[in-house]
């Protein structure tokens, strides 16, 4: 039998109903014999609850609707990222290289422009590798109780 500390992700995961039937079933099993667990499991539950009602009074009290992004809305961000990255950089290789080997613009000016894009290609890149690194993550995994 595994220890019970290994089924803390998949109490977490069951209350937010987000379990597939394969977790179900192991955790379902686990919880036939831990009386630890059917507590924490409680625990839980009672968490949950609260704080749902309290997430619940805070949106009816800002009448704020949170966002639900579907998968083609996702998509279509993410055909949007690409189209904008493809374009953004075409564009910074033909002007760059225009500006770069303009005789009459200032070396400063060439190197302080060239701090600037690169700055902002590094940030860009930076953004766009933290979403991807997101990306099929199971969330309750980074919990650490
Ligand atoms: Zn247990």
């Amino acid at each position: 039998m595994q220890n019970h500390e290994t089924f803390e992700h998949l109490l977490m995961k069951a209350v937010d109903k987000e379990l597939d039937p394969s977790e179900r079933a192991l955790l379902d099993e686990h919880l036939s014999t831990c009386a630890q667990c059917r507590e924490e499991l409680a625990d839980f539950q009672r968490i949950k609850e609260s704080t749902d009602a309290l997430g619940g009074r805070i949106m009816q009290d800002a009448k704020i609707i949170p966002p639900r992004e579907s998968r083609g809305a996702r998509r279509l961000v993410w055909l949007a990222t690409a189209l904008f990255l493809a374009g953004f950089a075409i564009l910074l290789g033909i002007a760059g290289h225009a500006f770069l080997t303009d005789g009459e613009v200032p070396t400063t000016i060439k190197v302080a422009v060239s701090m600037l894009a690169a700055g902002t290609v590094l940030l860009a890149g930076l953004a766009v590798y933290q979403r991807v690194r997101g990306i099929g993550r199971d969330p309750y995994e980074e919990i650490d109780l």
